[in-house]
């Protein structure tokens, strides 16, 4: 320890790599970098998996069944019976109240080990045998002069380790290392706030994470950690946004009474709350000098485009242009109708843009949207960001249905001066919208408008699948239209998932619904066939459509009220969701039947959530716990941070925490240039790296 020690003194610093560490060398440094710990700075937060913690010791009278007792005596005899099917080594202890008989199961090893007349410290949880208690498989120490009592024998940390390295070396090898905490770990916070937010120092919190006197001075570091961890996150997504507001300008529009009540007569239904809410966000945000950057989440069907459509109008009526992108041309095609529908007579010139646009009415249009004649401008993504060029650009929507487009948005943040609204129909979870996009302002609507979601969920097993459709015959008579859904597992399947819808489809057509006219759609079909499909079942020429899931997003049927989901355990929760969002778009109630068999737990509890709940953001916070963020999102691709010891679903409430201080601490002191945060400073410029823009002034 004392060679630690000097060394320390001599520079045991953060960014020392363990391999000077006492016990360590290069050999193990090897198998450390393999565990990810390079420096000591690493070692510190290579936090343990688990922890043991052993009672004070008690008397032998006191033991008492399924407790967990430390005790203290000597041994008096032992015994080591080879003989039997589970061999086991005996040792009878005493102390000053009482003996008390211990067993080790396969204890062969202890011989010579364990010896009459010895101290041991003994620690395990007491059992009942033939009316006596005793200690089965404890832990346990052999004192002696040298080695008094301590609880550190048995407790503190288990650490992930690996081949060539336990996790009880690991151990050894980082506890003198906690005698230097004074100057390794600075705090990051004044003393006023530790008391505020309840926090214990940051110094305790790494001495008690790897060795903790007790179980809630546990808890209190691995709170303090988690904090610590989070506030760094958040504050390095503030700082992002903070740059991305400050360095570029927008033209900030103004709204008032007259052009409120304008777009609001564009609408022939009064706005529900939620959009209200969502529209006076966007309202602030384009009122200002800086871009904005907003991000409108809603299921299909919930107004989103509504409130987009009340943007690009605000934008208009300050003269400015205005720009709607959406992933494909057919969904570019329905904003564009939709848009038309509550423009008619309007003064607004929009045009749709389309791939098929091409010569001189080509050049005509994108003249006129250089000179400024056009006002809004309705397209894909690719098209409006290939080489049409604005006269003024005021605001550009961008509709990524069921994508997030992160590319995208990194792109967009290159040509900032328009303000920015990114729709998605995915529902993102609290948690994620403040760590994946929290560099973002995010609106949400949740509940769509009056009789839109109108949906009864139902799973249907396989003796009921004849009432199912019975029932289905029933609202086929009504002369409703009815979705059949096949899933696809992977590309590979495809083909014989074609097979089975093809094959359903014949079934459907000759045998259960003869009467009625079934349709069939899949990917591999030629497109133009697609179209016609679609059109067929739009235009109610056909009742009941097998399909994979090529159903797509933005298909928009509204007398189509019943889907059936074959094999409905084998999608996702959130895919199923989506799915669902096909029906439930009139004031007539849909019905949605889960056709599945399934013994599988997690798939069992995503088909009860979906009948449970029609609530895209309850649904997705469920998947998101089903199956952790890091399999619901690609955790590069979304920037989902590497947590080494917080998470962002059982943590919630700190995260929510440290991002309202993170945030507040770059409002009022954006490059971090006060004194008082001179440590967390370093810490995050250590974490992130000069890409987080600190070091541009310092
Ligand atoms: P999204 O873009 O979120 O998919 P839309 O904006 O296309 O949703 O709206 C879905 C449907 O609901 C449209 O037919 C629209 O006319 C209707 N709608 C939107 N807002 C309201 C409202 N406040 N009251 C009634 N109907 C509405
Ligand atoms: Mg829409």
């Amino acid at each position: 320890m004392t060679e630690v020690g000097e060394k320390s003194r001599a520079g045991l610093d953060l960014s020392m790599p363990v391999q000077f560490l006492k016990g360590v060398g290069p050999a193990r440094a090897k198998i450390f970098a393999q565990l990810g710990v390079e420096t000591v700075g690493d070692l510190l937060e290579y936090f343990p998996r688990d922890w043991n913690f052993v009672p004070e010791p008690n008397k032998i009278n006191r033991m008492r069944p399924n407790e967990t007792v430390t005790i203290i005596g000597q041994v008096e005899s032992t015994d080591y019976q080879s003989y039997r099917r589970q061999p086991l080594f005996e040792a009878l202890i005493s102390d000053d109240t009482g003996v008390c008989r211990i067993i080790w199961f396969h204890g062969g090893y202890l011989r010579g080990q364990l010896e009459p007349g010895q101290i041991i410290m003994a620690s395990g949880k007491v059992n009942l045998y033939r009316h006596q208690l005793q200690l089965t498989n404890p832990k346990f120490f052999v004192l002696d002069d040298e080695h008094q009592w301590s609880a550190e024998y048995f407790s503190g940390g288990i650490y992930p380790a690996c081949k060539g390295l336990t996790s009880r070396q690991i151990k050894r090898i980082i506890a003198p290392v906690l005698d230097h905490l004074d100057d390794l770990v600075p705090e990051f916070y004044g003393k006023e706030f530790l008391k505020k937010a309840e926090l214990i120092p940051r110094k305790e919190a790494f001495s008690w994470i790897h060795l903790p006197p007790d179980e809630e001075k546990l808890s209190q570091a691995k709170r303090r950690l988690k904090y610590d961890e989070l506030f760094l996150m958040q504050l390095g997504l503030a700082l992002r946004r903070y740059k991305v507001q400050h360095f570029s300008k927008a033209v900030p529009c103004k709204c008032s009474d007259r052009i409120d009540s304008r777009i609001r007569r564009r609408f022939p239904f009064l706005l529900t709350e939620d959009q209200n809410v969502c529209i006076s966000e966007i309202v602030a945000d384009m009122s200002k000098s800086q871009p904005m950057n907003r991000l409108l989440q809603g299921d299909v069907g919930s107004g989103k485009t509504v409130v987009a459509l009340y943007a690009a109008l605000l934008a208009v009526a300050n003269k400015l242009q205005a720009a709607i992108m959406a992933p494909t041309e057919i969904l570019a095609g329905q904003h564009f109708l939709s848009i038309e529908r509550y423009l008619k007579n309007s003064d607004v010139k929009r045009v749709l843009i389309t791939g098929g646009l091409t010569g001189r009415k080509r050049k005509q249009l994108l003249d006129s949207i250089r000179t400024g004649d056009i006002d809004i401008v309705v397209g894909t993504v690719a098209l409006l960001q290939a080489d049409i060029e604005f006269r003024n650009l005021g605001l550009v929507v961008i509709d990524e249905q069921h994508k997030f487009g992160v590319a995208q948005r990194a792109q967009l943040r290159k040509q900032t001066t328009p303000h920015c609204l990114v729709m998605t129909a995915t529902p993102i979870p609290r948690t994620l919208a403040m760590t994946a996009f929290g560099d973002l302002d995010v609106s949400v609507i949740r509940h769509s408008p009056p009789g839109r979601g109108n949906v009864i969920t139902r799973w249907v097993s396989r003796y009921d699948r004849q009432k199912a459709y019975e029932f289905i015959r029933e609202r086929l008579k009504a002369k409703k239209q009815a979705y059949f859904v096949y899933p696809r597992i992977t590309a590979a399947e495809q083909a014989s998932e074609i097979k089975a819808a093809t094959d359903e489809w014949k079934l459907f057509s000759k045998q259960i619904f003869p009467e009625f006219n079934v349709g069939l759609l899949h990917g591999r079909m030629p497109s133009a066939k697609k179209q016609q499909v679609m059109s067929e079942f739009r235009r109610r020429r056909i009742d009941v459509l097998v399909s994979t899931i090529v159903v797509e997003v933005g298909v928009d049927v509204p007398n189509a009220t019943i889907m059936v989901i074959e094999g409905a355990n084998r999608f996702g929760l959130s895919q199923l969701h989506q799915l669902r969002g096909r029906i439930g778009r009139s004031d007539a109630k849909s019905f949605c039947f889960l056709f599945a068999e399934t013994d599988n737990e997690t798939a069992k509890s995503r088909l009860e959530i979906m009948t449970r709940s029609n609530d895209g953001f309850e649904i997705a916070e469920h998947d998101l716990r089903l199956r952790g963020p890091g399999e619901m999102f690609s955790t590069r691709q979304h920037g989902l941070p590497d947590l080494k010891i917080a998470n962002i679903i059982d943590d919630f409430d700190l995260l929510v925490m440290a991002r309202k201080n993170a945030f507040e601490m770059v409002s009022s002191d954006p490059m971090l240039r006060n004194t008082e945060h001179k440590n967390i400073r370093r810490a995050l410029l250590a974490r992130f790296g000069e890409s987080i823009g600190l070091v541009d002034v310092a």
